[in-house]
């Protein structure tokens, strides 16, 4: 079964097709630039052939029309046409409390999705766009929505509560909801595989280390605490976004520098984070370089973000009264040994013993902890695309 896994932006959209029951990606890439003036990257994996072309993309469904152009094209097409793609699976971000599972889109789902605006202002009307832009280009193919939102929806109730006047639980749906759900419950899967255990067993702590980061408890399979919160600016430190902070510093900068809070927001979302501690970069490897070559800030951003995920792992780790493994993904966590390392040295009280040379990869599934290791320590590369396109598959295919 083919899947055309949609991931939209406000102003891009990434897409891959592909096979979830062999894994198979036939073809990926991304359309830039939609609304302004348009670029599609079109790869396939199979040869490695990368195609870059200027395709005027008003809206998104000029964008999912040229995407379609791109797969069935005669030179560098990878079907023969539109009806080999059995279903079309979107990533959601905000499901809030009605979806703790992916669904099939229909028009009581897409009604449900734009109430869920107002908690995602900034993603959700572009995943709805791209639903639609689908809907509009490729009529009558059934379409599934995973939600980032959905795997958290298993936390108790003690681990969503804010400590704020009930009321705005639930009134307004003011709690934690959690994010990069789909990434932590692909890690989990993957982790269980590799220990030879069911994840009913097992007790994991996994560490999305991105661009954006959130630490996932996850105890027999279920999410029980997450460090993303009502929005995805919440938990450690990340590229650019400030994690957890006292809420009284945002009325005392806002009355110095006389910000608005749309001000006071831009600066803890985009200018924040190690970003903002090291004035250098949100890019861990010019973080590392830099300093390589002295500068302190940029040491002390990483010596802040290693601390902040070590202090949760800890903390995940007496929540749910010990842990077997513990995993880390994403961009860094896939990439950086050195973070990794840094992370994982201050935790061997608790039965953690990495092993240097194993933990010397990038991007390869792996144990990177000793042979001695009371909790093993994995390396899972992520595969958000792969997960969406399963559950789609099977949803579809009920
Ligand atoms: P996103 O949250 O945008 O999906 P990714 O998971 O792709 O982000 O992670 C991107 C980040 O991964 C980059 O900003 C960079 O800091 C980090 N990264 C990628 N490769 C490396 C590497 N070799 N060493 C250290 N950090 C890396």
């Amino acid at each position: 079964m083919k899947v055309l896994v949609i991931n939209a932006g406000s102003s891009s959209l990434k897409y891959q097709l592909l096979d979830p029951s062999t894994e198979e990606v036939l073809a990926q890439g991304l359309c830039e630039r939609i609304g302004i003036d348009g670029r599609l990257t079109h790869k396939i994996p199979a040869t490695g052939a990368k195609h870059v072309f200027e395709i005027a993309m008003p809206t998104h469904a000029e964008a999912i029309q040229a995407v379609l152009d791109a797969l069935t094209s005669a030179e560098h097409g990878v079907i023969k046409s539109m009806s080999e793609i059995e279903a079309v699976g979107h990533r959601v971000v905000h499901g809030g409390e009605k979806f703790a599972s992916s669904v099939k889109i229909d028009e009581a789902v897409m009604a449900a999705l734009e109430e869920c605006i107002p908690l995602a202002p900034l993603h959700n009307p572009a995943n709805i766009t791209g639903i639609k832009a689908c809907e509009k280009v490729m009529p009558g193919v059934p379409m599934v929505a995973v939600f980032d939102t959905a795997f958290h929806q298993t936390m108790p109730a003690k681990s969503y509560i804010y400590a704020l006047p009930y009321e705005y639980y639930e009134n307004d749906k003011v709690r934690r909801y959690g994010f990069h759900g789909t990434s932590h419950k692909y890690v989990a899967g993957r982790a269980a595989a590799m220990l030879g255990k069911k994840p009913e067993e097992l007790k994991l702590i996994s560490c999305h280390l991105g661009n954006g980061s959130s630490i996932t408890a996850i105890d027999g399979g279920k999410s029980v605490d997450t460090t993303m919160g009502f929005t995805p600016l919440a938990g450690v430190p990340m590229g650019t976004r400030s994690g957890d902070l006292d809420a009284g510093i945002l009325e005392y900068l806002m009355n110095k520098y006389n910000m608005d809070i749309k001000e006071m927001l831009t600066v803890l979302n985009k200018k924040s984070g190690v970003q903002g501690i090291s004035g250098v970069s949100s890019d861990f490897r010019d973080l590392e370089e830099a300093a390589a070559q002295g500068n302190q800030r940029a040491a002390l951003a990483l010596e802040a973000f290693q601390y902040s995920v070590r202090k949760f792992v800890g903390a995940y780790a007496a929540a749910m009264g010990g842990v077997d493994a513990i995993i880390f993904t994403a961009g860094v966590g896939e990439n950086d040994a050195a973070t990794r390392m840094a992370i994982a040295s201050g935790l061997e009280f608790m039965g953690v013993k990495m092993d240097a040379e194993a933990n010397n990869v990038r991007g390869k599934e792996t144990v990177i902890s000793a042979a001695d290791s009371k909790v093993k320590v994995l390396l899972i590369p992520t595969n958000e695309e792969l997960m969406i396109a399963r559950d789609t598959a099977e949803i579809v295919g009920k």
